[in-house]
């Protein structure tokens, strides 16, 4: 049986475990993400999903 002191959650933008202990970040909704996923997520330019333009 696994008991972790901290449940494993993950990260919105990456999908891997977020380590709360080491990683204790949160996106503009809450959720939990890696300090380095959301850094460059806010840093890159996001024109949204419905927009399906990949300039190539
Ligand atoms: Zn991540």
């Amino acid at each position: 049986m696994k008991s972790r002191p901290f449940p494993e959650v993950p990260c919105v933008i990456c999908s891997k475990p977020v380590d709360l202990r080491a990683d204790l970040s949160a996106d503009e909704n809450g959720k939990a993400v890696h300090t380095e996923c959301y850094v460059k997520r806010i840093t890159s330019p996001q024109s949204g999903p419905s927009i399906a333009t990949m300039a190539d």
